[in-house]
């Protein structure tokens, strides 16, 4: 099957939304294409146990929740391409999606191209990702043996990701700018119940000091209570403070809520131009759950599938 000819269905993103949404497309003979952009599986393929996806009793590691899904999809006939759609026309019906060398034209549209991890924007910060600086501990915990490292946030993702790399470094500190944490109680417990985390509260980051050769070992602070500022040592440091929905795509063409999300019309994934839903994190400031995401993928399948009959494109 190719995809230079016209289709039903083009969903832009391979995490649970878009793989869900292309199960239910794919058994309703849409033929659905899947551009799967750089990051195949999306946010789970950089995340370890998955402890609540249901059906999984003893967990499920993220990387092969997402190969199961996508297994799923093909099974159905749903064709995944690595590949990124890098412009989107949406003033032209049937619609026309960009790659780096093809134009694809589609009856329908489903986004799901999820968010990205947020980062602090300060200084030292551009200079040393990937040199002592990660936002994935599952990618990068490994290098960090036995080693003093600090992650940021007080989130759940700052406490999954402090708790992972326990199994690796000696001491995990985690930073947070408050002294009350965001994260649910269940991984706060866990967090504060493990003897290799500790906190440090009421600290902002200003600054990563590092060198070329060592990459980043120290990181600056402002107390955000006495306003003192602060130098630590560290080996490492795991930035977790929250993602961003990928709209950048979509800018001046889907409306977009003032947080970048996607706005979706009531109780459906439907956005403003008709043929073109969304499904997944990129539409979801509130849950934002592998399994809300898959749910959200298979309404947008199913929206996909009214809209296409009732323009008799079925
Ligand atoms: P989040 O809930 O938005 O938390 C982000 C954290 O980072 C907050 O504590 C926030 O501080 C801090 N932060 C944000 N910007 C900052 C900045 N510029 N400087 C310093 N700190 C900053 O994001 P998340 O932890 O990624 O979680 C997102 C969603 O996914 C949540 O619904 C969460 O429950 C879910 N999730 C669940 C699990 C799990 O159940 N295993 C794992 C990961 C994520 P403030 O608190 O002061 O705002």
């Amino acid at each position: 099957m190719g995809y230079s000819k016209k289709n039903k269905v083009v969903i832009i993103g391979s995490g649970p939304a878009g793989l869900t949404a292309a199960i239910y497309c794919a058994r309703a003979n849409l033929e659905p294409i899947v551009f799967e952009g750089f990051q195949a599986g999306g946010q789970l393929t950089m995340t370890t146990d998955v402890e609540n996806f249901p059906g999984f009793p003893d967990g499920v590691m993220g990387p092969n929740l997402m190969d199961l899904l996508r297994k799923q999809a093909q099974k159905f006939g749903a064709k995944c391409i690595m590949k990124q759609i890098d412009k989107v026309d949406f003033e032209t019906y049937p619609f026309k999606l960009e790659t780096d060398n093809e134009i694809i034209e589609t009856d329908s549209v489903i986004v799901s191209t999820g968010a990205s991890a947020k980062l602090l924007g300060i200084k030292g910060e551009d200079e040393f990702v990937g040199r002592g600086l990660s936002t994935c501990a599952t990618c990068d915990g490994f290098f960090y043996k036995d080693k003093s490292i600090h992650v940021i946030g007080g989130g759940d993702s700052a406490m999954e990701e402090a708790i992972f790399l326990t199994k690796f470094a000696s001491k995990v500190t985690i930073v947070h700018r408050r002294d009350l944490l965001r994260a649910s109680k269940i991984m706060v417990d866990r967090a504060k119940g493990n003897k290799k985390i500790d906190f440090l509260w009421n600290a902002e980051p200003i600054e990563f000091i590092g060198d070329k050769e060592k990459g980043v070992y120290a990181m600056a602070y402002k107390d955000t209570i006495t306003k003192e500022l602060t130098q630590v040592n560290t080996d490492g440091v795991f930035i977790a403070i929250g993602h961003n929905p990928n709209t950048n795509l979509f800018k001046d063409i889907l409306n977009i809520d003032s947080n970048g999300y996607l706005i979706t019309e009531d109780k459906s994934s439907r956005t403003n131009i008709k043929g073109v839903f969304a499904s997944g994190d990129v539409q979801d400031s509130i849950y934002r759950q592998a399994i809300t995401a898959a749910g959200s993928g298979c309404m947008a399948a199913i929206d996909a599938e009214r809209f296409l009959e009732e323009n008799h494109e079925l």
